[in-house]
């Protein structure tokens, strides 16, 4: 098996659902992080079939309802001298702002600049269902991420 040398210092995202490594590795924007990280995909796992994991050498800010989004199974481990001193479980939102598109094009988050979109989540079984507060629309999170 691929063999990954452990961080000193920083955070691993662990048991994510394989093919959805890239898409948390664009969510979190990483491509901008200056700090050593690495995305592996594909590797053998205890208790999925296969997983990805993402390492990131650096202390960083991870915004964890964004990672709930896309799984909401992961495990993220904050590592210190070599050891992890904290684990956090990730959830699925209950509010998301400013992260994705309202589906209704004529709802006013899609034409105004200045107003970001904002969802109450419905429903939290398979891709989560939100619904927009500004023009009632539901909304299924598919992946797709919007930067406002
Ligand atoms: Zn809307």
């Amino acid at each position: 098996m691929l063999e990954v040398k452990g961080i000193k210092e920083g955070i691993v995202i662990d048991h994510i659902k394989a093919g959805n490594g890239l898409k948390l590795f664009n969510l979190l924007m990483l491509e901008y992080i200056n700090c050593p990280i690495v995305l592996v995909m594909n590797v053998d796992s205890k208790n999925l079939e296969k997983k990805d994991i993402i390492k990131i050498e650096d202390k960083f800010d991870l915004d964890l309802d964004k990672l709930g989004l896309i799984d909401s199974n992961i495990t993220v481990n904050i590592i210190k001298n070599n050891k992890v001193i904290d684990k956090k479980n990730v959830t699925i939102p209950k509010k998301v702002k400013g992260t994705f598109k309202c589906s209704n094009p004529r709802c006013i988050t899609n034409s105004d600049d200045y107003i970001s979109p904002s969802f109450k989540l419905i429903d939290s079984k398979g891709t989560p269902e939100y619904l927009c507060e500004y023009c009632e629309e539901i909304t299924k999170y598919d992946g797709y991420l919007l930067n406002k």
